[in-house]
């Protein structure tokens, strides 16, 4: 508390002495605008059935530990606005390439992700029955993701987009859950590599000459992995462009690390130029411990050069108690995140030690 204390009371002194001293020099002047301290999130899912009442005492609590932002997964009209009446940010969680909508499927079944084996995720979902993955190759599906996002930033309430599930489906799942499958995956397994479809086919030809349909071994081919990791950076583009033109802010939640994200979904978070990410540092999906928090953040912070800032995404049930998640939050941003962004049942213990973390590192501009 100590820090957070002091930086209060300095700038109240600050205030109060405005109108008795010269005016700060320019330099002084753009810092402490620009000076905002750690931002945090949380990712909820808004139960509507929260009245007024308790969504404010929520959202208190929430800005008295340092949370700035929340990821809402439904529209949820009165919790926006209650957040933002706590001088908390409220954007609207959506996911992108996974679209399993009835509507959808009907209508457009060919709009779906094809794996090496030419099973079509409309027909053949991967692992789950929710995995329904589309192909981001199609114009169509640009166009229908482009819409989708619009409806949302339309929205006076809305303060920035937030995509999940932006990249193929998992041809490597993180290692602890392979057993809940009975699947070994130390190598690409066809069945879950994906878009082998006409239109991806086709285009990679058409980029370079290539047919992939020849090719011994696609899953070791350098061009064709970079082809699909640029196929969903379009996407991201083009909704980049879309949240640009409200003048809204677009966040994502992403994989761990740029590598395990290249590895594990073929996504290629670090070459975006979003307002900001949220890698899911999940420790215990990959067996690791808290330690390994720093580490990952360390990994993409390099990456981005300071593009944009990088929110480390903590999972709550992987923490053993609130002495782990004070530890976790501390090794996410002494390794250079900008804030952290809660994912499952946040509590009081959790919000406190969130609040002494945040303390205990002196908040640096990246
Ligand atoms: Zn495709």
């Amino acid at each position: 508390m100590t820090n957070r204390r002091k930086f209060v009371k300095s700038s109240l002194v600050a205030g109060l002495s405005a109108t008795l001293l010269p005016a700060v020099s320019e330099a002084e002047n753009n810092f402490s605008k620009k000076q905002k301290g750690w931002k945090h999130w949380v990712w909820t899912n808004p139960d509507l059935k929260d009245t007024d009442a308790q969504l404010a005492e929520r959202y208190r609590k929430y800005y008295e530990a340092g949370i700035r932002g929340i990821f809402f997964e439904n529209d949820s009209e009165k919790h926006f606005r209650v957040a933002k009446a706590h001088k908390i940010e409220a954007h609207r969680w959506i996911w992108t390439m996974n679209r399993g909508e009835k509507s959808l499927l009907e209508s457009h079944p060919e709009w779906y992700a094809w794996n090496r084996k030419g099973e079509s995720c409309a027909t053949h979902p991967p692992y789950v029955n929710y995995y329904r993955w589309l192909c981001p190759s199609r114009e169509e599906v640009k166009d229908y993701l482009a819409r989708d996002y619009e409806t949302a930033l339309k929205k006076d309430y809305v303060d920035g987009i937030h995509l999940d599930y932006v990249r193929f489906c998992d041809v490597i799942l993180p290692v602890n859950l392979w057993k809940n499958y009975n699947i070994v995956q130390t190598s690409e397994l066809p069945e879950y590599d994906y878009c082998y479809c006409p239109v991806c086919k086709a285009a990679y030809k058409k980029e370079t000459g290539e047919d992939i349909d020849l090719v011994q071994y696609p899953e070791a081919s350098p061009s064709w992995r970079l082809f699909r990791y640029q196929r969903v950076n379009q996407v991201v583009e083009r909704l980049t462009k879309v949240a640009d033109s409200y003048k809204k802010s677009i966040t994502a939640a992403v994989f761990p690390t740029p590598d395990i994200a290249h590895r594990n979904v073929k996504q290629d978070w670090a070459n975006w130029n979003i307002s900001g990410v949220c890698p899911m540092i999940y420790h215990g999906f990959y067996k690791e411990n808290v330690s390994w928090i720093g580490s990952a953040v360390n990994e993409g912070v390099t990456a981005l050069h300071g593009k944009f800032p990088l929110y480390a995404g903590l999972y709550m049930p992987d923490f053993k108690n609130d002495t782990e998640v004070e530890q976790g939050v501390v090794n996410a941003l002494s390794n250079g995140a900008a804030g952290v962004s809660l994912f499952g049942n946040v509590t009081d213990g959790h919000l406190e030690a969130l609040k002494t973390a945040s303390a205990k590192i002196p908040f640096q501009k990246a």
